[in-house]
């Protein structure tokens, strides 16, 4: 039997709700941005593709909790899955292993947890 958190995940602590992109760093030559911006401040790269991707991820990000938090488990993993295609890293693939453990997909959960 799976009991759930006693804390709710629209609600969530500071970690969780800590946004990952606070910084935005130019993936052409590393610059920080000091916010999101349209083209690097320092090598004048495009970064509105790759701001389209992380504002995409946040919405997912923020679909899979709430789901999370309706029981609806099968839709948070959806949004999960895509998180982890948009940014695939520890944090996407344990939103997942959690969306993967309340699925009852163990299996997955177990190998994403490894990965984590
Ligand atoms: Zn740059």
């Amino acid at each position: 039997m799976i009991t759930r958190p006693a804390m709710s995940l629209s609600n969530p602590p500071q970690a969780w709700a800590s946004r990952p992109f606070d910084e935005m760093r130019c993936p052409t030559c590393g610059a920080r941005q000091g916010g999101w911006v349209d083209a690097c401040r320092r090598c004048k790269s495009d970064l509105r593709l790759l701001r389209a991707a992380l504002a995409a991820y946040e919405q997912n990000w923020r679909s899979a909790l709430t789901a999370l938090d309706d029981e609806r488990y099968d839709e948070a993993a959806a949004h999960a899955r895509r998180c982890l295609e948009l940014r695939p890293g520890a944090e996407s693939r344990r939103l997942l292993a959690v969306c993967q453990l309340l699925r009852g997909d163990w299996t997955e959960a177990v190998e994403l947890a490894r990965m984590a």
